[in-house]
């Protein structure tokens, strides 16, 4: 009876009419799509005669947006999806293959995510300096532990020890090697390294991994096929990041010295792409993302605690200046280095790390990167089709015949009013309207 359910399900035709389109590079001249299961059957082809029909007038239609730097839970998969965020990248964590397989088995209200599982730094690095002191799970964890069904709960907490108990300290370029190839058992998507001194995070003199450790476990990615994404805050940790052969910076450097113009040239030199996050840099200077928060199209959607988390903010390096980020960017996106939307939001609201959430911090980042200078197209690219190509995730991100259903449908036009991105009427997920 289930199976039989399930192929109904499977077979479902959906068509949306009468829509503009956004197809992951640019808007199209196409007015309908027909999606069939999970998947799209077509984009401005032939109606079905069974096919139920959604009007999309005066609405656009976009690939479900993906976030590129994210720490996610069961819980931040499940607002992200909300918010048409059907991809999470998450860049140290616990949804790795095997993270996924005990933590989703029974969910599915959620968003599609990768996983660096756990990323390679100094014992006693970053992320530790974020991090309570003791080895008890912290009251907001729990808290949000709390809200999860019990099946999720213990899922939750299986993942976390399995990933846990196997920490490997690394400290010699033999560790690092391991640290890398326990990732690959875990069935990691990508590698993650940290190259973080600490004070644009209000902890300066942080450990960092020598750049010999470090380039063995860049290497040793790449001699497994993975990509190296590199946690830098900083021109000169980026330029250290791009010496040791990375292929993705996951943060955008908050400083600019005298040498940004050749930093910016190693970086385009070397074919990285950079995760801005300008929601995280806005954050670190001390802004609250209070817009956000009161937006009545974010408002709704968020439980109060991760609103408290929005008017807040990490405020660690009040001196910087955020028109510093914004020429950064504008730098690396006209010298033709792939800029890709992320966040940096944490798995749960915790009290420090303000200034972000799930899924709505998407949208900041979009609405940010178009105040520094992006067109809202060349916004939109960088949360859909162009993250897609860089992750190799070739199945999403455009909409083309073929792609998994993944799509938005928004009210307005955010091609030319980013902002239109939060209006949003319909998420499908693998065909699934949610
Ligand atoms: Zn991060």
């Amino acid at each position: 009876m289930e199976k039989d359910v399930q192929n109904a399900a499977s077979e479902t035709v959906t068509a949306i009419t009468n829509v503009r389109i956004f197809d992951g590079d640019q808007p199209i001249a196409a007015r309908h799509i027909v999606m069939k299961g999970a998947s799209i059957l077509s984009v401005g082809g032939d109606i079905p005669a069974e096919a139920t029909i959604i009007d999309g007038e005066r609405a656009t239609l976009l690939p479900g947006l993906i976030d590129a730097h994210v720490h996610t839970s069961i819980g931040g998969l499940r607002d992200a999806l909300k918010f048409g965020v059907t991809t999470e990248l998450e860049m140290n964590g616990d949804f790795t293959g095997r993270g996924r397989e005990i933590q989703l088995k029974n969910v599915n209200d959620v968003a599609d995510v990768r996983s660096a599982g756990t990323a390679i730094t100094a014992p006693g690095g970053h992320p530790d300096e974020l991090l309570p002191d003791d080895d008890e799970i912290p009251e907001f964890v729990l808290r949000e532990l709390e809200k999860l069904s019990e099946e999720d709960r213990e899922a939750m907490l299986a993942a976390y020890a399995h990933d846990h108990e196997e920490i490997p300290q690394v400290t010699t370029v033999e560790e690092a090697i391991k640290h890398v190839q326990n990732q690959m058992e875990n069935g990691a998507d990508y590698i993650k390294i940290m190259i973080e001194e600490g004070t644009v995070m209000g902890a300066p003199g942080l450990p960092v991994l020598s750049d010999e450790i470090l380039r063995a476990a860049v290497e040793e990615a790449h001699a497994c096929d993975k990509i190296v994404v590199a946690h830098v805050l900083t021109a000169h940790s980026s330029q250290t990041a791009i010496d040791l052969g990375v292929d993705g910076l996951a943060h955008l450097f908050i400083d600019r010295p005298e040498y940004t113009s050749d930093l910016v040239q190693a970086i385009v030199d070397s074919g990285a792409f950079v995760t801005p996050c300008l929601v995280l840099n806005s954050s670190i200077i001390g802004n609250p993302a209070s817009q956000l928060a009161k937006d009545i199209r974010v408002n709704a959607k968020l439980s109060g605690d991760w609103i408290d988390i929005l008017n807040s903010s990490f405020h660690t390096f009040p001196q910087g200046d955020m028109a510093n980020s914004f020429r950064n960017v504008m730098d690396l996106h006209r010298a033709g280095v792939d800029i890709l939307v992320g966040t940096d939001v944490a798995p749960v609201p915790v009290p420090n790390l303000g200034g972000l959430a799930h899924g709505a911090s998407v949208h900041h980042e979009l609405q940010l990167l178009v105040e520094a200078g992006f067109t809202p197209i060349e916004a939109l690219q960088s949360a859909t089709a162009k993250p897609a190509r860089r992750f190799g995730l070739h199945d999403r991100g455009r909409i083309v015949e073929g792609a998994r259903a993944d799509l938005v449908l928004v009210d307005g036009d955010p091609t030319t009013n980013i902002s239109d991105t939060l209006s949003i009427q319909a998420v499908w997920f693998k065909g699934v309207q949610q």
